[in-house]
């Protein structure tokens, strides 16, 4: 490539990415247009999907943009190396990214009621992820994940599952507590997605269950009501994920409701489990004879 041979670019460029990767931002995208018309199945999906406003989701699906090309893709590498790259292990490779995160202002969430940021929990190297949409009041005092009564119920989700919540990895879309509990804003959504990202790339699970519509929407990038999202996997693979990995070549993607919603309307956990059905088969997992 051009740039590669050229210097003064190279540098220029180099500088350019270090700004950002002080704003914490190392994946780069480029709108549409020129652009390779390549797709993820989950994109095309969405071009099947029409768009239908939802409960408790005014978010905007996210601007067309597709990533950089394999080749500028590898020139970004060369540049910018994310700091677990070339950890031993993802133990050590999760360290480092929440060491990056600090003690994160880069989103309004950090000056709006939070106590602490809430990173993630669970196995590193786990299976099965679960992602919901933001910490709670139980969640931000305690700095974990689905703590509070909807963690209970997704602790007994996964037990039902013939898990243990040490077994699978929980994250959320965004780190601080939305005030309120209001929906996180796309601009939050999408300061801190990136870091999930990262997470997702360094556990690299098998299935990756979305739970409730914003993480679906934010995960997939679509916009489409939980009935139409529900019931089928999704080819997904975190952007900013490394290509050619040969351990791993993305996870299959599943929704299904917010432990919460589950809790004002238990009617629907019928479905839940089958969702849940769904990925223990895929999973390979052997299916219990019982309900949520
Ligand atoms: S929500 Fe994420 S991006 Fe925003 S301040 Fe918290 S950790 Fe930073």
């Amino acid at each position: 490539m051009e740039l590669i041979g050229n210097p003064d670019l190279r540098r220029a460029l180099s500088d350019r990415v270090r700004f950002y990767n002080e704003l914490g931002i190392y994946d780069f995208y480029r709108r549409q247009g020129k652009a390779r018309p390549t797709e993820s199945q989950s994109a095309e999906t969405a071009s099947q999907i029409s768009p239908q406003p939802e409960l408790r989701e005014e978010m905007s699906p996210r601007k067309s943009a597709v990533l950089v090309t394999a080749q500028e893709e590898g020139v970004f590498e060369i540049l910018n190396p994310k700091p677990e790259h070339g950890a031993p292990d993802p133990i050590s490779a999760l360290r480092l990214i929440r060491e990056d995160l600090g003690d994160c202002t880069r989103c309004k969430l950090h000056q709006q009621g939070r106590k602490q940021i809430v990173f993630g929990v669970g196995n590193p190297r786990a299976e099965l992820m679960f992602v919901g949409e933001g910490p709670g009041a139980d969640e931000d005092a305690q700095g974990e994940p689905f703590v509070g009564r909807a963690g209970q119920l997704l602790n007994n989700m996964i037990k039902a599952m013939g898990l243990r919540r040490e077994d699978v990895y929980i994250a959320n879309v965004v780190k601080c507590r939305p005030p309120g509990n209001r929906t996180p804003e796309r601009d939050e959504c999408d300061t801190c997605s990136p870091f999930l990202m990262r997470q997702i790339a360094v556990i690299k699970p098998k299935v990756i269950v979305a739970l409730g519509a914003v993480a679906a929407k934010n995960l997939l990038a679509i916009n489409a009501p939980m009935s139409e999202l529900r019931g089928r996997f999704y080819d997904f693979m975190p952007a900013g994920a490394r290509r050619g990995d040969p351990s791993w070549q993305g996870a299959k993607l599943a929704v299904t409701y917010h432990p919460a919603f589950l809790l004002r309307d238990p009617r629907q956990k019928g479905e839940a489990w089958k969702d849940l059905q769904m990925v223990m088969k895929y999973l390979g997992m052997k299916l219990p004879n019982q309900n949520l």
